[in-house]
């Protein structure tokens, strides 16, 4: 017992080491310092708890720090994401001042077994009559002998709640409203001289423009009873079935997952594709066929959707710019708007952006540089791969699926395989 804590405890400090290293990489250390006395965010979802709690750490910002919105409501459907990856536990738990065991025991209500996956495979799935032939999958990431979590199940409003209850000891005010304006959160600024945050999907919020967006995610999931897996499934093994319809991927991923809510599920699965706005598509029918996807991939490696009427999500969210966006006016930070980058949904790559954004972003705060800037650049990497595999998923899925029929590993190499820091905990 005293062993395992042991362990536990050289991990996190693992962590925490590598991430610290991450900052003073990205924002080396200058003379100046915050121009603000106080800062007051709009949103409570992951970007923002993680901003709120990286910059309450520091003396300057201690109980200047409010965070002003509705409360979380929790249902038992998967409204947001699921897929957390290790790396962004790591910078969520740096920032909370938590390990991931306790981030577990909230968000999943478990930590042992975690419902984690230590390696991922790859294989084209294509329709056979009323079932599915899997092709061989590959391994992309990890491996049987892998200790480091590259992604954890949890249920998004149960992640951000919990996160919640973290921050209950933290020097931090949290105020319950939906505000309108810019002028409406400074009134609940601490200082005279607040910085204001948007961490909301409301680009608009502190006014300005938003532009349409050009392409949108359409995406299907739900939590998963384990009737008895089979292969390709395996155990603490996250696995992507990638069906090619229409010239297009829908991309899929089923993972090992927890949720107090839904006890009897063990594994999560989601269905995503990404459509030009402009290109026609019929949302409920691509819904429906992805819908039927889903759960006939679920139904052939042995898995049965919980409840569906309860727990099934069918979304349609749009994406974000891989390059430029429009800058933060002065005195504000777009802080949402500076960490998402690219089509969410597909790439498991969301909560990651929050994370790192959220963590970065408070830290060129305290050191006074631009947080814009700080921000894009530290996510670079993260757009960028999301970039290639819009790209492979999209505008060459017809090549990108004869090789992975051909050579499920080769076809992941690069950069998906070679990306592995971007996906995996540090310890
Ligand atoms: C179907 C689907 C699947 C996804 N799958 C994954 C995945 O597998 N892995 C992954 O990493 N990411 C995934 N994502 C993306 C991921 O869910 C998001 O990137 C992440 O949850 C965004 O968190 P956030 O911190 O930006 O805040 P959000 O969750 O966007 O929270 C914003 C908050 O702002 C509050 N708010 C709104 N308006 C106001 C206002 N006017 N005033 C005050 N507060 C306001 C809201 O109450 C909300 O809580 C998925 C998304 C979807 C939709």
């Amino acid at each position: 017992m005293s062993l395992a804590v042991n362990g536990n405890e050289i991990r996190t400090a693992q962590r925490n080491q590598y991430v610290q290293q991450f900052i003073e990489r990205q924002l080396p250390r200058t003379s100046t310092s915050s121009r603000y006395d106080s800062v007051v965010i709009a949103g409570n979802g992951i970007g923002a708890q993680v901003f709120a709690a990286q910059l309450a750490k520091n003396p300057q910002f201690e109980g200047k720090v409010t965070l002003v919105a509705p409360a979380v409501s929790e249902s038992r459907r998967l409204i947001n994401g699921v897929s957390l990856r290790g790396s962004a536990a790591d910078f969520l738990c740096s920032a909370l001042g938590t390990d991931h065991e306790s981030l577990l025991a909230v968000s999943a209500g478990t930590s042992s077994p975690a419902p984690a996956a230590y390696r991922q495979t790859v294989a084209a799935a294509i329709p056979s009559g009323n079932s599915w032939h899997i092709k061989s999958p590959g391994t992309w990431q990890g491996g049987n002998w892998a200790t480091n979590p590259i992604i954890y199940g949890v249920r998004n409003s149960r992640l951000v709640a919990g996160m919640r209850e973290l921050l209950a000891d933290h020097p931090i005010s949290f105020i319950e409203d939906k505000v309108q304006s810019a002028d409406e959160l400074r009134s609940y600024a601490e200082g005279t001289r607040p910085l204001l945050v948007n961490a909301t999907p409301n680009p608009t919020l502190f006014g300005g423009e938003s532009r349409k967006p050009r392409r949108l995610v359409l995406a299907v999931q739900a939590p998963m009873i384990e009737k008895k897996i089979n292969a390709p499934l395996e155990v603490e093994t996250a696995f992507a079935p990638i069906i090619r319809r229409d010239n297009i991927i829908d991309v899929g991923y089923f993972t090992p997952f927890a949720d107090p809510l839904s006890p009897r599920s063990t594994w999560y699965g989601i269905l995503a594709r990404v459509v030009d706005a402009d290109s026609g598509f019929h949302k409920e029918h691509e819904l429906d066929v992805m819908t039927d996807e889903l759960g006939g991939l679920a139904e052939s490696m042995g898995l049965e959707i919980d409840d569906p009427s309860e727990t099934l999500a069918r979304a349609l969210v749009p994406a974000s710019p891989w390059g430029k966006v429009t800058p933060s006016q002065p005195g504000t930070l777009d802080l949402k708007r500076m960490y998402s980058g690219g089509a969410p949904c597909y790439y498991a790559d969301g909560m990651v952006s929050s994370a790192i954004g959220g963590v970065i972003g408070a830290e060129a705060v305290v050191r006074g540089v631009d947080a814009d800037q700080a921000i894009r650049a530290a996510l670079r990497p993260f757009r960028r791969h999301n970039y290639l595999w819009w790209i492979e998923t999209t505008k060459t899925a017809l090549f990108s699926d004869y090789l992975l029929r051909l050579n499920p590993r080769a076809a992941m190499l690069y950069p998906h395989t070679a990306g592995l820091n971007l996906w995996q905990s540090a310890a």
